[in-house]
């Protein structure tokens, strides 16, 4: 999954239409022929004066010489457009009229042929961890989800519906747009619910916080979202101490160098989450809530992440990574 979803925020989200794209531009290229055609038919029927009139000339010249001209000398031409023309604007608005939708405090779920059990259920799971994961880092003062600032899912009806509407490969389990706030996914996935809901969740809530361009190490990032899936979370530290043993415990100052998205190594991936989960559950749990917090409004207010160290009485990232150490001894 953190492929797809690193992949994701490192480019722009695209702007998101809820119908093809496709039907969309097919619709878009008839009606300007049904201009061009209009245009031919008679060119000075928008003339109301010479500057318009040489204006649309010049238009109607340009594009004249772009209409396919086989088409032209063959069919009636007027019909053909008020045919495309009528076809696309059907499938534009019969696709946009497919999407339902259910709301609820903190998030809208669109949705086509998909039982409503399943839609109930995200939007009841969804709540819930809109809670759990602002309470669990602090920010509950700063309820930035209501009204026209809600969340949005879009459930496709099944993989191959996904893969055709939102052009993610094929093995792609779902996709996240984290500035709009949207979460594409479909219902046959697998730890849909308690692993990819709270994860993304966990990055959209702590972005939309510490703010869209705040540079913090990825594995904090990654730290914050993991520990909202309770399962990591339970196994993180066992992993982390078995690697000590091992020799090949990572620390902080190296784990921040690291750019686990270009690392196809299972088992460092593996550690490196672990870690990043450790030492967030240690910040959270150990140091406590209230200091994560007012470390998270130090970034927010411009702090680099050295400098907001101090919040957790640390003088640099070494300092974290002893505390951190010493704390796992007593496990
Ligand atoms: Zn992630």
């Amino acid at each position: 999954m953190w492929h797809a979803e690193e992949e994701q925020r490192s480019s722009r989200p695209k702007i998101s239409l809820p119908f093809g794209a496709g039907r969309f531009w097919a619709a878009t290229a008839s009606f300007v022929l049904g201009v061009v055609h209009r245009l031919r038919r008679r060119p000075h029927f928008l003339s109301r004066s010479k500057i318009v009139t040489a204006n649309v000339l010049i238009i109607y010249r340009r594009l004249s010489r772009i209409t396919p001209k086989i088409i032209n000398s063959k069919i009636n031409y007027r019909l053909f457009v008020i045919i495309v023309f009528l076809s696309c604007f059907y499938s534009y608005v019969s696709a946009d009229e497919k999407w339902r939708e259910r709301r609820s405090e903190h998030f809208i779920v669109y949705f086509k042929d998909v039982p409503e059990d399943f839609i109930n259920e995200v939007k009841d799971e969804a709540e819930k961890y809109y809670r759990s994961i602002t309470q669990n880092l602090g920010f509950t003062r700063y309820d930035f989800w209501l009204w026209d600032k809600r969340a949005k899912f879009y459930i496709y009806n099944d993989s191959a519906d996904y893969v055709k509407e939102t052009n993610q490969p094929a093995w792609s389990a779902g996709v996240v747009h984290y500035q709009e706030k949207i979460i594409k996914t479909y219902p046959q996935m697998a730890g849909f619910f308690d692993s990819v809901m709270p994860h993304e969740l966990g990055h959209i809530i702590f972005r939309e916080f510490i703010g869209e361009k705040t540079k913090v190490p990825l594995w904090f990032e990654e730290g914050v979202a993991s520990y909202q899936e309770r399962s990591r979370r339970l196994g993180a530290d066992s992993i982390v101490i078995k690697a000590q043993a091992e020799k090949r415990f990572i620390p902080l100052e190296q784990l921040s160098e690291m750019d686990i998205r270009n690392n196809q190594d299972k088992t460092s991936a593996e550690l490196f989450y672990a870690e990043a989960i450790s030492v967030v559950s240690f910040i959270i749990l150990e140091l406590g809530e209230e200091h994560f917090t007012w470390f998270c409004r130090a970034l927010r207010d411009g702090k680099s992440f050295e400098e907001a160290l101090w919040h957790f009485n640390c003088r640099d990232l070494s300092a974290l990574n002893k505390k951190w150490v010493e704390y796992l001894k007593n496990k």
